[in-house]
């Protein structure tokens, strides 16, 4: 059966286009942090139409398939389970719409258009797509995760950069939203249907964007913090004051900073041999008037300084102005310095940012008590009520294996956030079968019946996906 789709695509697509030899299919069938299965093939249409007709066939032949972009996605859903029955609908190659529309400030791309691509075209004209974060991944699939990132403060997620979009329904046919306008109430707003979606409804094969101008200027400082509530008080003293420049304003813990240093000699501790705080904020301010207009660094100085002579900012430690790349390398390399200490669970929570401070207390607290051998590593972006609470341990001091263990830290910590809390068990890397039973354990009822209405118009067959959203 799979001998006469294989065929069939090779025909319509071109021989070039299916992948079937298992040192071909490697790539594609393992995720970035979660998420490794066996691809029945891989397909790589190039164009709207071809991505309906591959549909069309597999659905005819009873193939599911999951659709995958740049394979950054890190709930294990860009991946196909390990039946070995599933066709991965690659994206790699639907990358050759790119038009720019400086004026209307807005970009009309594919799917598989990757994010540096996107930007490296708008900077000719000064423009950028302000969704940023540490991975290159494609436009399609960052619609399907509704992608968030460093500047989420600034600019918002995919959600509120996203004008228009064209899919690729299971039965074939192409529905075209590619809407170009800012401001259309007219009805159901049918894109949204698709964004943090996961692909379980249609695949993305094209999208507009608004993008924005290229800041001329930033001006970055890392700011020690005694406690999470000083780090809430630094907040809301930045959004008083520089609200309308503050661009980022990222988090890290004393026990995640302390292993970059460990780990990455070439990265310069700006409090030498001194223990760090408890917290230290890293904070960027960006403007498109030039330095001539409007001295950033010296303001963000001023500012910092005034906040520290309050009483507001008695828990305000230390401030360290430095060239922005310098500070940014620190926040990136947290995440894969911490994977170089041992076991890393992984969580990417959000809660109101009101309530950040205390949960995190709450997380440490849960934690000392019954998990004491576990460090709690977190960073985020605290600026959104984000937190990515990584717990840390080794093998050799836990009481319990790892594939024990994780299953009842993901509860406790998951039932704290989300019924303690109000908070979610995925901020911004979506579902996926890594946080499948969360979703099914903390979804309403009426969501998760409306979702399974909209699966069986839009994909009856249920082909689409490894997630479910029902
Ligand atoms: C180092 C690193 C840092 C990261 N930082 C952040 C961060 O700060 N914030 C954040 O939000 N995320 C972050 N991520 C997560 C990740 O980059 C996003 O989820 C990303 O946008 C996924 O895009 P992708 O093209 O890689 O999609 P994939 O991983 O290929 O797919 C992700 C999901 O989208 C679906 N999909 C892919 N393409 C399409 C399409 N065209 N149509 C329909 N469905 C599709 C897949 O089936 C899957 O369900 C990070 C990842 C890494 C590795």
């Amino acid at each position: 059966m799979s001998g006469s789709l294989i065929t069939d695509l090779r025909r319509l697509l071109g021989e070039d286009a299916v992948l079937t030899a298992p040192e071909d299919l490697v790539r594609y069938e393992e995720g970035w942090r979660y998420g490794k299965g066996k691809a029945l093939f891989a397909v790589r249409p190039a164009t709207a139409a071809q991505v309906a007709a591959t549909l069309a066939a597999c659905r005819t032949a009873g193939v599911r398939v999951v659709p995958q972009g740049a394979n950054t996605g890190l709930v294990g859903a860009s991946t196909p389970d390990g039946s070995g029955e599933m066709v991965v609908l690659s994206l790699e190659r639907l990358n050759r719409r790119l038009e720019i529309d400086p004026i209307n400030r807005t970009a009309k791309v594919d799917g598989g258009v990757l994010l540096s691509a996107l930007n490296e075209a708008l900077a000719a004209h000064g423009l950028m797509f302000p969704i940023d974060l540490g991975a290159d991944p494609s436009i399609g699939g960052m619609i399907a995760t509704n992608t968030g990132g460093t500047r989420l403060l600034k600019y918002g997620d995919v959600r509120h950069n996203l004008l228009g979009i064209e899919v690729a329904l299971a039965d074939g046919t192409v529905l075209d939203g590619m809407n170009q306008l800012r401001k259309n109430n007219t009805g159901l707003d049918l894109k949204q249907v698709f964004v943090g979606t996961s692909g379980v409804f249609g695949v993305i094969t094209g999208a507009v964007v608004q993008v924005v101008p290229i800041p001329g200027q930033r001006a970055t400082a890392l700011v020690g913090c005694a406690s999470g509530a000083a780090v809430l008080a630094l907040l809301q003293a930045l959004e008083r004051d520089l609200a309308d420049v503050l661009t980022a304003y990222e988090v890290i813990s004393a026990d995640a900073l302390a292993p970059v240093f460990r780990h990455h000699e070439g990265l310069r501790n700006p409090y030498g041999t001194a223990q760090p705080p408890a917290y230290t904020a890293l904070v960027e301010l960006a403007s498109t008037l030039p330095a001539g207009a409007l001295d950033l660094p010296g303001l963000l100085e001023e500012r910092l300084g005034a906040f520290l002579e309050t009483e507001a900012g008695e828990g305000t430690t230390d401030v360290f102005m430095g060239r922005h790349e310098d500070l940014w390398a620190i926040r990136h390399h947290v995440s894969e310095s911490l994977r170089q200490e041992g076991r890393v669970l992984a969580f990417d929570i959000s809660v109101p940012r009101s309530r950040m401070a205390a949960f995190t207390q709450a997380a440490r607290a849960l934690l000392a008590a019954d998990f004491p051998f576990v460090r709690c590593c977190d960073f985020g972006h605290w600026g959104d009520g984000g937190t990515h609470l990584n717990l840390v341990w080794t093998e050799a001091d836990a009481p319990q294996s790892a594939s024990e263990l994780v299953p009842v830290l993901q509860s406790r910590i998951y039932d704290l956030a989300v019924k303690g809390f109000d908070g979610s068990y995925s901020a911004e890397h979506g579902v996926g079968p890594h946080n499948q039973r969360f979703y099914a354990a903390y979804t309403p009822v009426p969501i998760r019946a409306l979702s399974g209405v909209l699966k069986a118009h839009l994909d009856p067959d249920g082909i689409l996906g490894t997630t479910r959203l029902d």
